[in-house]
């Protein structure tokens, strides 16, 4: 028997959980805007990886590629090794739906559900029956620091706490990556680190994470950083460990 896997553990050496290649978006707004220009970047499982850049240098834009909520202009978003541009609408959803989890700076919780309950919902296009789903919300919150609030309203609870409830939404799918847009950007610093502190522990279990963040402080200690500039990637310290693993296939083109 395997041993289950944490969320977002993909075995080194795999085909990467994501690849954008040659990514370019333009908005057709008039005059339309080139926010990504050309866009690089492959993703390992079990990575934590932090992208900084100034305001409208195109992270958003990114991060929206990398979850499939928006189609490139041209180049290829593979996840999991899968050419999204080969699904119609609605495999993309269900893919989605199973493979990646959103974490964004609004918590966009449901006020009048309960917090077990808005992370249950997490699982609803899940195929997962109702007691189960409550069983994996609950150790969902439990990973996040809340276990006993799994009764309490979403308006009951801190900033920091709604954000935790809404990192383990993101996870009790176990999908195999995590991304969050500025998820500090409503929180004082102080909360705005533990949120950090927490996605770096849930790195250290295993978790695939790509996290935007305007704090260079933090992000500085995560252990691969990338810079936006302007639609262009302009540095990327990779990390040691992916560096370091063996045996990554030399044509990722060939699972698609
Ligand atoms: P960031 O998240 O780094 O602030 P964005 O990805 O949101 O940057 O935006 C990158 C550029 O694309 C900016 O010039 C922004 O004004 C523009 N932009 C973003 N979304 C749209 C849109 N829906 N239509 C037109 N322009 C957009
Ligand atoms: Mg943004």
């Amino acid at each position: 028997m395997r041993e289950p896997s944490p969320p977002g553990t993909a075995a080194r050496g795999a085909v990467p959980v994501l690849q954008l290649e040659a990514v370019t978006k333009v908005y057709p707004s008039q005059p339309p805007v080139p926010a990504l220009r050309g866009v690089d970047l492959t993703v390992h499982g079990g990575e934590l990886v932090a992208i900084l850049g100034p305001s409208g240098s195109g992270k958003t834009t990114l991060l929206h590629m990398m979850g499939t909520l928006d189609r490139p202009t041209a180049g290829t978003v593979r996840i999991t090794g899968i050419d999204v541009a080969t699904l119609g609408d609605r495999r993309l959803s269900a893919l989605r739906a199973q493979r990646i989890g959103f974490i964004f700076q609004q918590f966009f919780l449901a006020e009048h559900a309960s917090v077990l309950d808005n992370v249950a919902d997490g699982l609803l296009y899940a195929g997962v029956r109702g007691a189960e789903r409550r069983r994996r919300a609950q150790d969902a919150l439990t990973l996040v620091g809340l276990g006993d609030r799994g009764h309490a309203r979403p308006t009951q609870l801190s900033g920091g706490q709604r954000q935790r409830v809404a990192i383990a939404r993101a996870l009790v799918g176990a999908p195999a990556i995590v991304l969050a847009d500025e998820p500090t950007g409503n929180l004082d610093t102080v909360t705005g680190r533990s949120i950090l502190a927490l996605l770096d522990q849930l790195h250290e279990g295993g978790t695939t994470i790509v996290v935007i963040t305007h704090d260079h402080d933090v992000a500085d200690r995560m252990p691969r950083r990338i810079e936006i500039r302007d639609g262009h990637l302009v540095s990327d310290t990779t990390s040691d460990t992916t560096a370091a693993a063996p045996g990554h296939g030399s044509a990722p083109g060939a699972i698609s």
